[in-house]
């Protein structure tokens, strides 16, 4: 019954963990879950009383599947203002969130065996996607000591005559590293020597930045690459709109156009009354932003310097996204008080979510062990909460 295809893939890490602890949950425990990655607040004001004006005046019907033209209009200015890209409109467009840009870009572009580097640890879908498609994901390792960023030496190792794409993912989900202007500027050199690689740049997390170099992408910082990039974007994370599912992205027309051609024959548009909400998220006042980086910077510290007083345990200090990637080699080969051994940090996560109700993401679901992924866009008090719970459990090893 089920395709070859299929069988070839994992479901989603992040998606199981946090079923799991949904099931605690339906079962009466006091859980936390720092698993999912997705503010704990509401979008703006602004926002819903767009979405509620879009309904009142009757967004009710399909629309064109790349998107209503004033949204696509405003994507071409966030891009100008932003990122100093400058997209026409028939450069962009709208998918069922970032998640969807990134599939349709590989229906669109696959052949079977085509090569796409992706530096790990990495965001859990993209090599799944890869694999579903028939093409094949050629990883760079990257280290805590390289601050979890790819070296163009290292890049120009990895690329063959079959890459077809390179995928950058900055700042980073799951390590929250985020790569410089000049950092970018030296693997474009690289990039512009193999003109059959194209790049895909997953900016999701875009304003979610914590150190004082400001965020940079590589089709803005090398304007003679931007035919062969595809910037993505969307609305989840930046404007706590994970629901809506609202991503877009811009790249060369013709890539453009087969990507719409993917989409026109699986979801077509996107939910209307979203994309409405989307303006206003892309044209109304930013300044909220501000006060969002400054809470998850507040709340990176605490986690931060509470998970580094846990022996066992380690982690630097993220430049962006919410999301810390902590080392804990330093409880494997432990035993639990119910004596089983930690052997992985499946092991670990599991074991703490059993003991303690904490639900985090194991390190091996993206690409790099012995490591855990805890993300801090939960509540300050359960944020220390889930790290005193974290403590009990590790000083329970023995
Ligand atoms: N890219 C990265 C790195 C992510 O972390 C996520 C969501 O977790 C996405 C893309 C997809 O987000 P969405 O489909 O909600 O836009």
């Amino acid at each position: 019954m089920i395709s070859e295809a299929l069988k070839r893939i994992k479901p989603s890490a992040t998606i199981l963990m946090s079923q799991k602890a949904r099931e605690l949950k339906e079962k009466g425990h006091e859980v936390i879950s720092l698993s999912a990655g997705e503010p704990d607040f509401a979008p703006p004001e602004h926002i819903l009383k767009a979405a509620i004006e879009a309904i009142k005046k009757g967004a009710n019907k399909y629309t064109a599947v790349d998107g209503i033209v004033p949204l696509k209009q405003a994507i071409l200015e966030k891009f100008s203002r932003d990122n100093h890209i400058h997209y026409d409109l028939s450069e962009v467009m709208v998918s069922t969130g970032g998640k969807q840009v990134l599939y349709n870009a590989f229906v669109a572009t696959l052949n079977p065996e085509d090569e796409v580097i992706i530096p790990a640890p990495y965001w859990v879908s993209y090599p799944q996607m890869v694999n579903l498609v028939g093409g094949r994901s050629v990883f760079i390792n990257t280290t805590a000591e390289s601050g979890f960023k790819i070296t163009p030496k290292e890049l120009e190792k990895a690329i063959t005559q079959k890459t077809k794409w390179l995928i950058l993912n900055s700042p980073s989900n799951p390590t929250g590293a985020v790569y410089s202007k000049e950092e970018l500027q030296a693997i474009s050199k690289v990039l512009l020597k193999y003109t059959h690689v194209h790049i895909m740049t997953d900016d999701i997390y875009e304003h979610i930045v914590f150190d004082d170099s400001p965020f940079a992408t590589i089709a803005g910082i090398e304007p003679s690459l931007k035919d062969r990039v595809l910037t993505v974007n969307g609305v989840s994370k930046a404007y706590a709109m994970t629901g809506w599912r609202v991503g877009y992205c811009g790249g060369n027309s013709e890539l453009i156009k087969a990507m719409t051609k993917v989409q026109s024959q699986s979801t077509s548009n996107v939910t209307a009354v979203s994309q409405y909400a989307t303006i206003a998220a892309l044209q109304g006042d930013q300044e909220f932003l501000i006060d969002n980086v400054a809470l998850f910077r507040k709340r990176r510290d605490l986690v931060v310097s509470m998970l580094n007083n846990i022996p066992g345990l380690h982690c630097g200090v993220p430049s962006g996204a919410f999301y810390i990637y902590a080392d804990c080699q330093g409880v494997i080969g432990k035993k639990t008080p119910k004596g089983s051994v930690i052997t992985s940090d499946e092991d670990f996560v599991m074991g703490l979510l059993e003991s303690e109700a904490v639900g985090l993401v194991f390190g091996a679901a993206f690409g790099l062990s012995p490591y855990f992924r805890l993300s801090y866009a939960e509540s300050e008090e359960n944020l220390m909460l889930a790290c005193q719970k974290i403590q009990t459990f590790c000083n329970s090893l023995s």
